[in-house]
This record gives structure tokens, C-alpha cells and sequence, in this order.
């Protein structure tokens, strides 16, 4: 079994059903007590960590950070979830983060049958479930309960988890089998992560109580105790780290600046408003996602690498968030159609072919199709095999970013456009052409191709702006799928009488207005991916309809999202608290929550949704030419 799985499949978790409770065959070990498993969860993790208590002592708005060994049924999660509404505050912008590791998850129907035993827990049990990613590698964010509560699921070994995430944390959650059964959880070298993600006053508990353990612990820095153990087991140890100096923090709480309301800027404007932060959201034209992310139509799609390295993780889970992320303003403007991928080109037929040989994607993400499925799933002609993205689909940009901004932390201030930026102390302040001044401690310039001509003075940035043309077609003339259809160009479902497709990618052309031979490039690239497009009669290209675009890509053609350092001495140098969001490319609307979700994690100091790898991958730094 082991043998034949390909990345990024996890390997499942084997389990079986003994005496009424689900457990592991690969590790001989229930899941949860046979007694009561939440009454024993609520004892062991949860009384032990003192949870009740210190939730009741947060500030409102403040979070609260729970690690834990082995996330399994969720029922921990669960219970810490259930423990955190009953004591914060209804309307409380503050957090409970959950970060867990999982290397052999259950699959969702094993979930959902292990959690069905506590129907007290089902209403935020379904919600997991509902969200819970696909099994695949890599670490996954999930924003569960109005964003009050939220997941970070790393799917892998817990060793490379603590070295790859980034987080301190006030409790742990020691929950990984017994060390009999399973000693690779509780080795030293995991035990030092522990300790490397803990501050002074982390408390742990574990229902284990073996004096190795213990000492171990002990010598780790925890002041550990031996105490009662639940139902009939004598003890579990629980432990307080005491050894660490405090760490200093000074975290700016004022409004952030964005710069730019495309999708990326108004997915974080939007991401830091529900998270109790104020925004002030920039741009300088009179509405939101006036740019590059005001098409009509837009799909919701990235392309997989053949191999399953970093880049490819990167856009599998950022595709997968944003599915569960738009599901919100579903028929709104996001239309979760379905997607396929067809291999229009023999170029691309032979890389499918290569992915499918080395990967393997659970079917509710990916599948791959032939001509007939191809067919009947788009309701058109399709002549090529393809690969078929049930969760995907298509969203109306413009509108999407309009809705993003609606929200009452979000001060908006259209038309003004930037043309100085200073630093004032600690602050950044921005000023416009008639004298109009903005000042915050926290900026993000999320302005497309624009961002270098906004940022003079921070060094030159590898940003090159790419024109994109769309065609309007009308629904009385094409043969229209029922899903979206990509491969060199893509088609969008009919929206009002027309779909849209394209986009051209004219590298080194700056002309904004529409051209009669972008219309042409569209429509021959559309009639190679499916040749039946057109009706009998059908608009002369003079007569259709579009509109040019111009997105902003990378030298490397892969997104920037984090802090920026100024190259340059003359440049501002408030430290750490200029922030870039570009270089989406034609992937934005992909991109953009996930990175969204990454960005507002950083300006508001909570865990990172993105492990270290990732985070290097599209850190803005890159972008100084060597
Ligand atoms: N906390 C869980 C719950 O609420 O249902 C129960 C956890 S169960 C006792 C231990 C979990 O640790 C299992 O799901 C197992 O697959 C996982 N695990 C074991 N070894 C691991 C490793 N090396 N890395 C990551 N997870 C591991």
C-alpha cells in the first residue's frame, strides 16, 4: 500500500472500528478513551491546560494560540473550539488558532462517522467537515466558525511540521498514541520543537504519564507534574514552561494601508476588517477592481507541476482555500461550475500524461477525463482528454472585489492617487497631488503593476506589467460550455448572453485600447481547444466586444506576498512594516486568498497559514535583481 502511493496522496490512516471507538491497525492504539472520549479530551487537554480560565482573561480581540501531537478524529479540535465560544465573548475578533499534524489522515466519511458520536459537538463537527481539505501534502488553513476559530492542518510528519510552521503557542496538546506504540512522536529531537515553539507561562498536558516522557520534558525546559488521570488511569502529567525569557512585543493595532482594490487588495482588506483590524483601502480610481481584476468573468484555476515540489504545493492548497473561501457568495459571484483542463496541444497531452504518471490527486480535487467524459461534463463538443477540477469554477472579478470591500472596518479612499510615500517616525505617510495626506505604522502595496512606480527608492523590482485581452462572446453565436474550459485560452459559462475568453499575452505591448488581431488570437486559440465553437452565423471579430487588461507578473511568474526591506538607504526604513501583494499574474483570483489569509497573519502577528518553504517561495525579496 505504502509503495504504490505518489505525492502528494497521504497515506490513510488504517482505521478500524474495536469496541464502539475508531482505532489505528497501524499503530494497534484507540484514537480516543473507550470510556467517553470528550469527557476524557475536556480532562486531560483541555482542564489540564487551564483553558477556561485563561480564555476568560484574554482582552477582547486577543487569540489564543493550541498546538497539538496528532489531529486524528478532530475531536480535540472540537472540544477546544466548543470551549472557546462558550467563553469568548459573542462578536470577539479574536482568534483560537489550532495547529495540528497529521501524517496519516482519516478520510472525510471516517470523520464524520468518528465524530457523529458526540451529537452535542455536530454543528461544528459538519462545519470541519464541509471544509476539510483534501488529502493532500502540504499544510492547510481552514477558517471555521465566522473566522472566529481557526485550523492550520499539516498534512506530514511532525518532525519536518515543527520545523516547517511558524508559531508560538500557549498550550499543547501532547496526543500522539502511546510512546510504546508510537516513539517517533516523542524523541527528542520533537520534544526540542516543542520547547522551541513555546514562550514563558505555555502550559502542555498528555495523558501519557511515563517517566521518560517526563523527564525528557523536564529537561526541555517544562516544569512538569504528575497528576490524577482520567477514569481508571492513574495519571497524565501536565507541565508550564518557565525557563524562557518573555519575549519583547511591540504590535502596531492601528489601521493598515493598502494601496490598490484589486483582488488582492480588497481579499486582505476584507481578510484583516473580519479579523477586528481597520483598513484604509486605497486606490486611484473611483471603484474597486477597476484594473487587471475587472473582467466580467474570470476562472478560478492554477496549473500543477508535474513534480510535486514547493511551487505546486503552493498552488494546490492555495487553489483548495479558495474554493472553501469564495463558497460564502456562491451564485453571488463565484459559480463553482466545475472546471477541466483539457489538452489541446500534443505539448500538453505529453505533460498531463507525465503528471498523471506522477502524482496522485484525491478525485474530489482532480481527475483526469477522456474526450467522451470531457464532452458530456462541459454539455460541448470536446474532441481532447483533459483533467476535470470539480470544486473549481469561475467568478465575476469586479464584482467579487466590490463585495471584498464591503464591510464597515473598511475606509475607502478612491480616487486618490499616490504619489509620495514617507516616513514620519514610525509611520508611513502618503500623500496624494492635492495635498491629501494619509498616515498609518502598516502598509501593503498591492497595486499590480503599478507597485514599482509607487514604490521609488525601495530598489529596482523584477514586476513586468503583461497585457491581457478578454473577447466577449455572445451566447446566439457559440456553442457555450456549462463549465469552464481551459488550455492555452479559456471559456466561461454564458453570464447575461455572453462568455468570456482569452486573455491574450502580449509581452512588451502597452497598448490599452482593444485590438482586432487580440480578438483573432482568441478566437483561433478557443478553436483549437474545441473546434465545434462556432454557430453557423457568427459576429464578425470588428463587432465583438472586450476589454484589455494588464496583470502584473514576476520574473519568476510566481506571486510576492510578505515584508519588504528597502534595498536602498534612502528609502523609507520603518523596519518590517512595508508589505508587497503582487505578481498574481493571471492566477489572482487563485492566488489571492490564500495569500490574503498569509498577509493578514503576518501585519497581525499570528501564526502563519504558510510553512517556511512557501513563505521563501514568494517572499517579495526575491524580486531585487541580483
Ligand atoms: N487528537 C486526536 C483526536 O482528537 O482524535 C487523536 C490523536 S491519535 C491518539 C494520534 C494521531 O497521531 C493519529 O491520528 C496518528 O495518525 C498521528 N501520528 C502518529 N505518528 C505521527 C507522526 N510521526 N507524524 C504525524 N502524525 C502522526
Amino acid at each position: 500500500m505504502t509503495q504504490s502511493l505518489k505525492p502528494p496522496a497521504m497515506e490513510p490512516a488504517g482505521l478500524v472500528w474495536r469496541d464502539g471507538v475508531p482505532a489505528s491497525t497501524r499503530f494497534g492504539d484507540v484514537y480516543f478513551s473507550r470510556e467517553n472520549g470528550l469527557a476524557e479530551t475536556r480532562y486531560v487537554f483541555i482542564q489540564h491546560n487551564h483553558l477556561p480560565q485563561r480564555f476568560a482573561q484574554l482582552r477582547a480581540g486577543q487569540s489564543f494560540v493550541i498546538a497539538e501531537t496528532g489531529f486524528g478524529t478532530g475531536l480535540n479540535f472540537l472540544a477546544a473550539w466548543s470551549e472557546w465560544l462558550a467563553t469568548r465573548p459573542a462578536g470577539d475578533t479574536g482568534t483560537l488558532h489550532f495547529i495540528s499534524v497529521e501524517r496519516y489522515p482519516l478520510a472525510r466519511p471516517e470523520l464524520e462517522q468518528a465524530l457523529a458520536l458526540w451529537p452535542e459537538l455536530s454543528e461544528s463537527a459538519r462545519e470541519l467537515a464541509d471544509n476539510y481539505p483534501p488529502l493532500i501534502q502540504g499544510t492547510h488553513r481552514l477558517v471555521l466558525a465566522g473566522g472566529r476559530v481557526r485550523l492550520t492542518l499539516y498534512f506530514g510528519d511532525v518532525l519536518e511540521a515543527w520545523q516547517d510552521l511558524d508559531f508560538t503557542a500557549d498550550a499543547w496538546f501532547l496526543d500522539g498514541f502511546a510512546p510504546s506504540l508510537n516513539p517517533e512522536m516523542w524523541l527528542e529531537n520533537a520534544i526540542a520543537q516543542i520547547h522551541r515553539h513555546s514562550q514563558p507561562g505555555t502550559t502542555l498536558a498528555t495523558f501519557t504519564a511515563v517517566g521518560r516522557i517526563r523527564r525528557a520534558l523536564a529537561e526541555a525546559g517544562f516544569d512538569m507534574r504528575k497528576v490524577p488521570g482520567f477514569g481508571r488511569k492513574r495519571d497524565m502529567l501536565a507541565g508550564q514552561l518557565t525557563d524562557k525569557d518573555a519575549r519583547q512585543s511591540n504590535q502596531p493595532d492601528g489601521p493598515v494601508a493598502i494601496i490598490g482594490a484589486g483582488i488582492a487588495g480588497t481579499a486582505l482588506a476584507r481578510n484583516l476588517a473580519e479579523r477586528g483590524r481597520p483598513v484604509i483601502l486605497i486606490d486611484q480610481a473611483e471603484q474597486p477592481g477597476q484594473a487587471a481584476s475587472g473582467n466580467p468573468q474570470g476562472a478560478l484555476y492554477v496549473k500543477l507541476g508535474v513534480e510535486y515540489n514547493a511551487q505546486t504545493q503552493l498552488a494546490a492548497t492555495a487553489l483548495a482555500f479558495s474554493q472553501r473561501f469564495y463558497r460564502r457568495w456562491q451564485n453571488q459571484f463565484w459559480h463553482p461550475t466545475g472546471l477541466l483542463q483539457v489538452a489541446g496541444t500534443e505539448q500538453e497531452a505529453d505533460r498531463q500524461r507525465r503528471f498523471l504518471a506522477r502524482n496522485q490527486y484525491p478525485e474530489t480535487f482532480l481527475q483526469p477525463v477522456s474526450p467522451l467524459q470531457a464532452s458530456e461534463l462541459a454539455g460541448v463538443d470536446v474532441p481532447h482528454s483533459g483533467l476535470w477540477f470539480p470544486g473549481s469554477g469561475w467568478l465575476e472579478p469586479a464584482k467579487a472585489c466590490a463585495a471584498l470591500a464591503d464591510h464597515p472596518l473598511i475606509q475607502k479612499r478612491f480616487g486618490f492617487e499616490v504619489q509620495a510615500i514617507r516616513t514620519e517616525g514610525q509611520e508611513w505617510q502618503l500623500s496624494d497631488g492635492n495635498g491629501e495626506r494619509i498616515t498609518v505604522s502598516q502598509l501593503v502595496v498591492a497595486a499590480g503593476h503599478q507597485t514599482s512606480a509607487i514604490l521609488t527608492g525601495t530598489g529596482e523590482l523584477r514586476l513586468k506589467p503583461i497585457r491581457g485581452q478578454i473577447s466577449c462572446l455572445p451566447e446566439s453565436d457559440f456553442n457555450l460550455p456549462q463549465t469552464v474550459v481551459c488550455g492555452t485560452k479559456y471559456l466561461n459559462p454564458a453570464l447575461n448572453g455572453m462568455a468570456v475568453t482569452g486573455a491574450t499575452f502580449d509581452l512588451r505591448d502597452s497598448n490599452p485600447e482593444l485590438s482586432q488581431e487580440s480578438h483573432q488570437a482568441n478566437l483561433d486559440g478557443l478553436e483549437e481547444l474545441l473546434p465545434s465553437i462556432r454557430r453557423a452565423a457568427t459576429t464578425p471579430v470588428s463587432d465583438l466586444q472586450g476589454r484589455v487588461g494588464f496583470r502584473c507578473t514576476t520574473h519568476d511568474y510566481q506571486p510576492a506576498a510578505g515584508p519588504l526591506t528597502p534595498l536602498e538607504s534612502s528609502a523609507p526604513s520603518t523596519g518590517n512594516h512595508l508589505y508587497l501583494f503582487t505578481g498574481l499574474g493571471s492566477k489572482g483570483l487563485a492566488w489571492a486568498p490564500l495569500l490574503a489569509e498569509f498577509l493578514a497573519d503576518c501585519l497581525t502577528y499570528q501564526p502563519r497559514c504558510l510553512p517556511l518553504p512557501l513563505i521563501r517561495r514568494v517572499a517579495p525579496e526575491r524580486l531585487y535583481r541580483k
